[in-house]
């Protein structure tokens, strides 16, 4: 079968069409054929690796998936073949005392598809049973890919850890990227007050606005700390979204009301900074950290995302053949929604508009 993915890590040349066995299911796992795999920029980490990664090599990237149950592995009674489903990027050992208090993103065993395991830019994958959520008749693969990894990370992060309550004033910082605009529809469905978004182009902006932003403030024109503090009448917002980190902390910080939470699930622009503590302690902050989201949380916001409550923004589909030039969009950071990746066969049955 063919899968996108990587002999040893480096840079964007070293992603490679790979002409690998279909794997087997074992016991308790089907084989998956897949129909859709989203892109995220946790595909470009992977591929540079870190101090510690010890990864199977060739490594299948992408860990959000979508397809149809092609055969079962010996003790699965829930699915059959034909059954369409989405995945659950994530996998716990499901019996530490964090797995059965509902805290499976913290097991020690915590692994993601497409970074600890292989990933979905294949034709075929296996998985777990217990990691498949069952696609409502019709709904399209495309959306239910596109949505897994970065709707349960902005859910578990707003809604979850930073009890975002109806009413309150929001900040995200970035307006591009599939967490910050899943964040922003989050945000709209909970009822937050004023939602608040920074970005770095007028096109970008204007897509958070269409998602649900109340209103938007282009980096290239002012100082948005600034911008933020004079536009709430010095007050400053209940919660600020910032995945973005070493670029943005402190003035992320300073646009909080007192008492206001800072969430954070990454750091594009770097992970070490300096901080002002007397930022937090005196004006009574929290920063908010977490990755992922646990299983219950998943079939939580998924269930909106089948809803149509929350609909993730597709920018491209690409061929599985053409996965280099996919990654390398996402690489090049100009993009506007989830690239998806689908396998040749797939989009040769004329499903090609099945988004
Ligand atoms: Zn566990």
């Amino acid at each position: 079968m063919q899968a996108i993915g990587f002999r040893q890590h480096g840079q964007l040349e070293q992603i490679e069409l790979l002409e690998l066995p279909q794997p087997e299911p074992g016991s308790g796992e089907v084989l998956l054929a897949i129909k859709a795999a989203a892109l995220n920029r946790l595909d470009l980490w992977v591929l540079a690796g870190w101090p510690g990664l010890q990864l199977e090599l060739p490594h299948i990237m992408g860990s959000d998936g979508a397809g149809v149950v092609a055969a079962v592995g010996s003790d699965v009674s829930d699915f059959a073949i034909g059954d369409r489903v989405v995945v659950n990027p994530t996998v716990s050992c499901g019996h530490c005392a964090y797995c059965r208090s509902g805290r499976d993103q913290m097991c020690d065993q915590f692994a993601i598809f497409g970074e600890h395991l292989p990933g979905f830019y294949a034709e075929y994958q296996t998985v777990p049973a217990r990691n498949l959520l069952r696609l409502p008749a019709d709904f399209p693969f495309i959306t239910a890919a596109a949505a897994s990894l970065v709707y349960v990370t902005a859910w578990h992060s707003l809604i979850e850890r930073g009890r975002l309550r109806a009413g309150e004033d929001v900040l995200i910082v970035g307006a591009a990227g599939g967490v910050n605009s899943a964040s922003i529809q989050i945000a709209r469905l909970a009822g937050a007050g004023t939602i608040y978004v920074v970005g770095s182009s007028e096109a970008k902006l204007a897509q958070a606005r269409q998602l649900g932003a109340d209103v938007t403030i282009n980096r290239q024109d002012e100082d948005w700390g600034r911008a933020v503090y004079r536009l709430t009448g010095k007050q400053g917002v209940d919660l600020v979204v910032d995945n973005v980190g070493a670029a943005s902390y402190m003035r992320s910080l300073r646009a909080l009301k007192k008492g206001g939470r800072l969430l954070t699930v990454g750091n594009t622009s770097g992970p070490t900074f300096e901080l002002d503590n007397r930022y937090i302690f005196a004006r009574h902050l929290e920063v908010i950290g977490s990755t992922m989201g646990p299983c219950a949380s998943y079939e939580k916001v998924m269930g909106l995302v089948f809803s149509g409550r929350l609909n993730p923004v597709i920018d491209t589909v690409y061929p599985l053949s053409e996965g280099q030039t996919a990654i390398r969009r996402l690489a090049d950071g100009e993009v506007a929604g989830k690239i998806v990746i689908t396998p040749t066969s797939f989009l040769a049955t004329g499903r090609r508009h099945d988004k």
